[in-house]
């Protein structure tokens, strides 16, 4: 059984078939999904990590042959598996990222819509022999020799299981895992507008291994050191309402510090929820976490509710994402970088209107996907 999705452009079918065929015969595959990754990320490589793995030998002539060796890593140092996604099975498989090859003869990417989101990996894609990148992100750049990108599809993980079934690898309990995690990010637990009646089929067919969702859903979201009510505490205390905000449909916004963290002891991965909380604001089409990493740089989430399209601005401001969320590295004041943001967002507004009712159901290519 496949996921129902629309049938694919002809174009992405011959870039399939020569990603199989690139993988079929090289003696090392490298996996690299996009830094600071989210289950969409991480889960969507380890499923592939793992069929590769299971996969063995794809030809067996006389003589035999060996399976390829199956690299797997993102490009920060330290490299910490972020830890609401310690639970994903195959993280066997991962290697720091002063381990990956510099010159991979064929290189697979996940999630990442431009070179500069695997980090310091992005020195190994650009001299890779082969690099075959996927992707739903409308903003991808297309970096890759071989480019499955999907707009249309609602997560990473989706495109992940495509290329599971046509390696002919049988779906295991935690190849599904992963790939049961990228989808339940990347559709905010089916609430987002991204989740189509394939992503139920899909999501019946990863379950169908066996997969516990409400454990899934208690490591995903349900979990939390106590430091965390303090820290969000704090960047809720200081949320900013601005009722006129873009074309007067509303943006909300706040920042969490590094010294919100240091006072809570919490690491940068901590602060990637608070915009799931800030995004309700009922008042606001727009809301916005700025949070301040190790570095002292921001790293920008943006959501919209429909009215402003956030993927254009924050491309604009040199990060990517979907219409209804992305995201940006910014320096400077937080009051500088909104100022400059409330810009991106007034210039967008207009060309980016679009109704979203909720009974419409969404347009596939305006997934609001959180990641
Ligand atoms: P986040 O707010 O981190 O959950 O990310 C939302 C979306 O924006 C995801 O599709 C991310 O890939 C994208 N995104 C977030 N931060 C950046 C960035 N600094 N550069 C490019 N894309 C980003
Ligand atoms: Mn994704
Ligand atoms: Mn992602």
């Amino acid at each position: 059984m496949t996921a129902e999705r629309s049938p694919l452009a002809p174009d992405l079918e011959t870039e399939w078939s020569r990603a199989v065929k690139a993988l079929d015969g090289a003696a090392e595959i490298c996996l690299a999904c996009h830094i600071r990754p989210d289950g969409d990320a991480l889960g969507s490589m380890l499923a592939v990590a793992q069929a590769l793995r299971a996969r063995g030998a794809p030809y067996r002539p006389p003589g035999g042959s060996v399976p390829p060796r199956i690299v797997a890593s993102f490009g920060e140092l330290p490299f910490r598996i972020p830890r609401i996604l310690r639970f994903l099975p195959g993280a066997d498989l991962l290697s720091p990222p002063d381990a990956f090859p510099v010159r991979p003869q064929v290189m697979m990417t996940f999630d990442a819509a431009s070179a500069d989101r695997l980090g310091m990996l992005e020195a190994s894609a650009a001299r890779a022999e082969e690099l075959i990148v996927l992707d739903h992100h409308a903003s991808n750049t297309s970096f890759g020799t071989v480019n499955l990108i999907d707009p249309a599809a609602a997560a990473t993980a989706v495109l992940a299981y495509d290329l599971i079934v046509r390696l002919g690898v049988p779906l295991s309990r935690d190849i599904a895992l992963g790939l049961y995690a990228g989808l339940v990010t990347d559709t905010g637990s089916f609430k987002y507008s991204n989740t189509s009646p394939g992503v139920h089929l899909l999501a019946a067919r990863l379950l169908g291994t066996g997969i516990d969702p409400g454990g899934v859903a208690h490591e995903l979201w349900d979990r939390t050191p106590f430091g965390f009510l303090g820290l969000l505490s704090a960047a809720l205390g200081r949320a900013q309402l601005e009722p006129a905000g873009p074309g007067g449909h509303g943006l909300v916004w706040t920042t969490v510090t590094r010294a919100d963290r240091a006072a809570n002891r919490l690491p940068f991965e901590a602060a990637e929820s608070v915009i799931d909380v800030v995004r309700r604001t009922d008042e606001a089409d727009v809301a916005v976490v700025l949070k301040e990493d190790d570095e002292g740089q921001w790293q920008v989430s943006a959501r919209s509710k429909g009215a402003a399209d956030v993927g254009r601005a924050c491309v604009a401001l040199g990060g990517g994402g979907h219409s209804r969320a992305a995201g940006f590295t910014a320096h400077g004041t937080a009051a500088d970088v909104m100022t400059a943001l409330r810009q991106q967002l007034a210039a967008g507004l207009g060309a980016s209107a679009r109704s979203a009712g909720p009974g419409a159901g969404g347009r596939p290519g305006a997934a609001d996907s959180g990641r």
